[in-house]
């Protein structure tokens, strides 16, 4: 009756599912099926409709209501025919997760029929009673209804399930006053801030009509499987998403074997028909591998534009949970499940462009195109220096607090790395403005003597928390269970105040009668002089870096608890309100939110740890103690001189165990005032009892006997898949 043993054995029996498709089937057969997408909407609707949504979809104008009608009667034929009998807005509330509410297509009819209605209305606004979502303020619970409406730029699509299809239309969530309840709503409002500035400087480059300017987003996703068996025997897995108890493994990922390694079978399984549904969903998953540790395996999409990354990341993961489980494994998205294994990151690699420049990240091959580049690339180094804070809190939570600064996740210092050649040009650059009288000289980022640079520069850094990575930036410090729209915010309005800076400088300049590239060359040495402290080429992960970084003023927000309070300076909520991302009320319920999420998930822990700890570990231990205890007595009646080592050795750690067990209940019995107060507490004062409890847990782990113990271990759940 051990779980752990009966686990074991039910792995063994396992017999993973045939993959759910015929091998002969092309991706291409099936990509976009279940998307309302272009082609599709060129087959349904007139005309004059869909000319106007691509228009709003590819220009970002104005959505006209009058299409709405039509739009929705199209939409409901094409979902009806492909066995939907439901639609839902799809929105994302600040839980993190996503939320569907599901309304049936049919409607009473007066003579007491049914009839299948979808109108124009319901396609673009719901009331979901969604009172219960997150709101840090912002809804009186008179009006505790949220409201979600239809965005056009992401396309509806069909979300399969044996008991029936559902219509699915990606919608932001906000309240009665407009205010955002969501990570949709920031994301699109930061996208157009973004774009309007970035056009302003292509114009200044002399493109009369660059077109609408979008930021693209290519998120990384790195996850971690274990059998389902396993994962149904640890309480913390299930509750909480990682491990809250466990020794490391003899044999680690020290050996480096798995980074790369072929995939196992079973995993190759499931990698496959999660990239079939991905494809049916329009979601165009690319790359695949193992990752360094165990157990862990990377998912790479091609980058898409922002708004639709981030809907596509939320359903990729809602569709690796699902396939996971049809092939006997559970999908960890947690950053940190196991510790001393590597853990779980979502790099958002980012950049800006539309169809006619692609990235404009691109640093090009003529002198022309350079200075371009060269001004956008000045623009993200001013706006990560100047907002470093801004980012770090992006990406600031109770479970990416594990990972970040530890010696394998980028450090929660926010620095930039260019590359080499990259680098130097910048040095140049910066040596340029104090040489500048001197004319044309070699060394003048004029737009005739700019070197040529290569679009990708050999060299990567993977110590470094913000890269250029050839033809964008790549931020790696998002973890692998947050929605990428977080940093995405951030870097959009960031950016739109960085590239508004740098219009502004150009465009009055050129009012004065500087000549352009002068004006380029000045504002390039401007940026690198006052903004070069935030480019770090070197090792990320030294620990000489923490203390250089502090003389160079980066800031250092070690925990979520220090990163949080960025969201709510007078600097950030000017920023965000300048840009129209985000007004003070709104970053305040932010600031609560993440202060209220912070302290739930380390309660849940704590009490998990107390939990399992008292009914799991320490009955284990007191077996144990009570087999070697019968042991001397029978070697005592046998007239034997037992030996007690054994018995001390277990009953050493169980009162470490029963100590620390106690205080960590005392901990979680305290009442403390205040959400900031409570932050701390929990930082302070519960991840450190659960920490004694679980050294004191994992000391039994090594000595109990393993027929005793419950709880599936490391090595078990790393290395049996
Ligand atoms: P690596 O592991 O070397 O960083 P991957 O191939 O795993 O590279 O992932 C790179 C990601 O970056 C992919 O999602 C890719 O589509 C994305 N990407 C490539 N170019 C751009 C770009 N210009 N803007 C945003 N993302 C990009
Ligand atoms: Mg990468």
């Amino acid at each position: 009756n051990n779980i752990r043993l009966a686990a074991i054995t039910a792995v063994e029996a396992y017999i993973p599912p045939p993959v759910s498709f015929d091998i002969t089937e092309a991706p291409g057969d099936i990509f976009g099926e279940n998307v309302f997408n272009k082609s599709v909407m060129m087959k349904r609707l007139p005309k004059n409709v869909f000319k106007s949504v691509i228009t709003t979809i590819e220009k970002g104008s104005k959505l006209d209501p009058a299409v709405a009608d039509a739009v929705a009667s199209a939409m409901k034929d094409w979902a009806l025919e492909k066995g939907a009998t439901h639609y839902a807005h799809v929105f994302y509330p600040l839980t993190g997760l996503t939320a569907e509410k599901h309304d049936s297509f049919l409607e009473p009819a007066s003579d007491g029929s049914t009839m299948a209605e979808f109108q124009g209305k319901t396609l673009i606004q719901g009331e979901p009673d969604a009172s219960s979502f997150p709101n840090g303020g912002l809804r009186n619970t008179f009006e505790a209804r949220g409201y979600t409406g239809w965005d056009v730029t992401s396309p509806a699509y069909i979300l399969e399930n044996p008991n029936g299809n559902t219509l699915c239309i990606p919608t932001v969530f906000v309240s009665m006053t407009g205010e955002a309840l969501d990570h949709k709503t920031p994301m699109l409002r930061s996208q157009q801030a973004m774009g309007k500035h970035a056009e302003r400087v292509l114009k200044l480059f002399g493109h009369a009509n660059p077109g609408h300017i979008v930021a693209f987003c290519g998120p990384e996703q790195e996850y971690f499987l274990v059998d389902r068996h396993f994962f149904l025997a640890r309480p913390d897995l299930l509750n909480a998403g990682r491990t809250l108890f466990g020794t490391k493994p003899p044999k680690g990922q020290e050996f480096d074997d798995h980074y790369f390694g072929a995939v196992p079978e079973r995993v190759l399984g499931f990698m496959m028909d999660t990239e079939r549904e991905l494809f049916k969903l329009g979601i165009p998953a690319k790359t695949r591998h193992n990752e360094v540790a165990p157990g862990q395996f990377e998912i790479a999409p091609m980058f898409e534009r922002g708004n639709i990354a981030a809907d596509h990341q939320q359903l990729l993961m809602t569709t690796f949970k699902t396939v996971a489980k049809k092939h006997g494994m559970e999908c960890l998205f947690h950053e940190k499940p196991f510790e001393g294994v590597n853990g779980s990151g979502k790099h958002v690699n980012f950049s800006f462009g539309n169809d006619k420049f692609g990235s404009l990240l691109v640093p090009g091959d003529t002198p022309h195109e350079n200075a371009q580049f060269l001004v956008f690339c000045a623009a993200v180094i001013r706006a990560v220096h100047l907002h470093a804070g801004l980012l770090r809190v992006s990406v600031a939570s109770a479970t990416n607090d594990h990972r970040l600064g530890a010696n394998e996740a980028p450090p929660a210092i926010v620095s930039i790395f260019l590359g080499e050649q990259l680098a130097d040009v910048f040095d140049q650059i910066a040596k340029g403005a104090a040489t500048s009288s001197k004319g044309k000289g070699t060394m003048i980022i004029g737009v005739d003597t700019l070197p040529v640079l290569p679009t990708d520069p050999g060299d990567r850094n993977r110590t470094s928390s913000f890269a250029f990575t050839g033809n964008r930036f790549e931020f790696r410090a998002p973890g692998s269970m947050q929605t990428v729209s977080e940093p995405m915010v951030v870097l959009n309005t960031i950016m739109a105040d960085s590239l508004d800076y740098c219009a502004t400088v150009l465009e009055e300049a050129v009012k004065e009668g500087v000549e352009f590239d002068t004006a380029v060359q000045h504002l390039l040495t401007d940026i690198i002089t006052e903004h070069g402290a935030v480019v770090f080429n070197g090792d990320g992960y030294s620990d000489t870096w923490p203390i250089e970084a502090e003389s160079r003023g980066l800031p250092n927000l070690k925990t979520t608890v220090d990163a949080l309070p960025e969201l709510i300076t007078e600097k950030s909520i000017e920023l965000f309100s300048k840009y129209g991302v985000f007004n003070d009320r709104e970053m305040h319920s932010r600031y609560e939110i993440g202060l209220e999420q912070y302290i739930l998930t380390i309660a849940v822990e704590a009490k998990l740890t107390l939990e399992i700890g008292s009914t799991l570990v320490m009955p284990a231990a007191v077996r144990y103690q009570t087999e070697i205890a019968t042991n001397v007595t029978a070697l005592k009646g046998a007239g034997l001189e037992p030996d007690t080592t054994l018995l001390s050795m277990v009953s050493e750690p169980m009162s470490a165990l029963t100590t620390a067990l106690a205080a960590l209940k005392s901990a979680l019995g305290e009442h403390i005032e205040g959400a900031p107060e409570e932050a701390l507490f929990a930082r302070d004062t519960l991840l450190p009892a659960m920490a004694a409890v679980r050294t004191a847990a994992d000391e039994l782990e090594a000595i109990v006997a393993d027929d005793l113990w419950p709880l599936p271990t490391y090595q078990e759940m790393l290395y049996i898949l």
